[in-house]
């Protein structure tokens, strides 16, 4: 993930509740791809900020430190020199077809690409890649990453001798939630509910949602299926979602009193959450232990896998 600092709920969501679930089926490895952020923002000041409220909402939501290592990407050399070998095997035709270089072109409205830009697929392979990693949970729009993630271990593989897996791309279970106002969550568009928000502010935050443009009066039949706010329940209150419904839809139910009662849900599934925020937010000391002691294990197995890339590519 890349350190965009404080996180919010959809990144809770789309990624952080199924990094916690998968601690128990697989030795997971956290990257903080710092690196990668400098491909549509050269300016560095920030990331290093940016990381340790990353770290802090990543144990909030759970990750086990002593199970599933965190670690800065600028802070395992290895990760360079495993994209420099990569680099070779793959050509300029190929990373130009990548879809997401064509959306991010489109989106931040680029007029030209820089060569780490169109080269972030390869340096995503080698953060994979350098854990031998066999399982990568991703987004629907991160699996054409994940297939040139293979075909690099495949070609890599076939030029030298077997030292990689070819990765597979677990997507994650629950769509993704949008921001409140129906548009993709982002903390830089103001739409979104962070997890370091307290009570009140996610309720004042619920009140600005969008509905169903039709409900306009209380008493209004309204639309559930065409409703932010609903798609919220359905995460946050999934018990009260029939009757939510039949409420909507008779014109019993304002849209006031239904995201009052959605933003009571939410308050209450992410308060363990904040309270082991603002515990963490409390002892930075402790956070950047955490984070030297995942760079130092992320370290050790960096270097055994390049010791063997060294060895099949006969390199001293
Ligand atoms: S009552 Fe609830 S579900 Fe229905 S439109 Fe209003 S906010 Fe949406």
């Amino acid at each position: 993930m890349r350190p965009t600092g404080q996180l919010h709920l959809g990144h809770l969501v789309g990624a952080l509740e199924n990094w916690v679930a998968l601690q128990d089926e697989f030795q997971n490895y956290h990257l903080i791809a710092d690196y990668h952020a400098l491909t549509t923002d050269p300016d560095s000041r920030s990331l290093e900020a940016n990381s340790f409220e990353m770290v802090v909402d990543w144990l909030a939501a759970g990750i086990d430190p002593a199970r599933s290592p965190m670690f800065r990407q600028s802070q395992v050399k290895q990760h360079s020199e495993l994209h420099l070998i990569f680099s070779m095997l793959i050509t300029t035709a190929r990373l130009e077809r990548n879809p997401s270089l064509k959306e991010q072109v489109r989106d931040l409205e680029l007029e030209t690409v820089a060569y780490g830009h169109l080269g972030y697929p390869v340096l995503q392979a080698a953060d994979i890649l350098l854990y031998r990693g066999e399982v990568v949970p991703v987004g629907e729009d991160q699996l054409p990453h994940i297939e040139i993630t293979r075909e690099l271990a495949r070609r890599f593989n076939a030029q030298y001798g077997e030292v990689f897996p070819a990765p597979e791309g677990r997507v994650t279970k629950f769509p993704r939630l949008p921001g409140l106002d129906g548009k993709k969550m982002s903390k830089s568009l103001g739409n979104s509910i962070l997890l370091s928000d307290s009570a009140e502010e996610i309720a004042k935050k619920m009140r600005t949602a969008v509905t169903d443009p039709q409900k306009v009066r209380r008493n209004d039949p309204g639309r559930p299926d065409v409703c932010l706010v609903f798609s919220y329940h359905h995460k946050f209150n999934p018990g009260e979602v029939a009757e939510i419904r039949k409420g909507c839809e008779s014109g019993q139910l304002g849209c006031v009193d239904c995201k009052l009662r959605c933003a009571a849900k939410i308050v209450e599934a992410t308060a363990p959450i904040r309270e082991r925020r603002a515990d963490y937010a409390s002892k930075p000391d402790e956070v950047r232990a955490i984070l030297r002691e995942g760079e130092a294990r992320a370290r050790v197995v960096a270097s055994e896998t390049m010791d063997r890339v060294h060895q099949v590519m006969h390199l001293g």
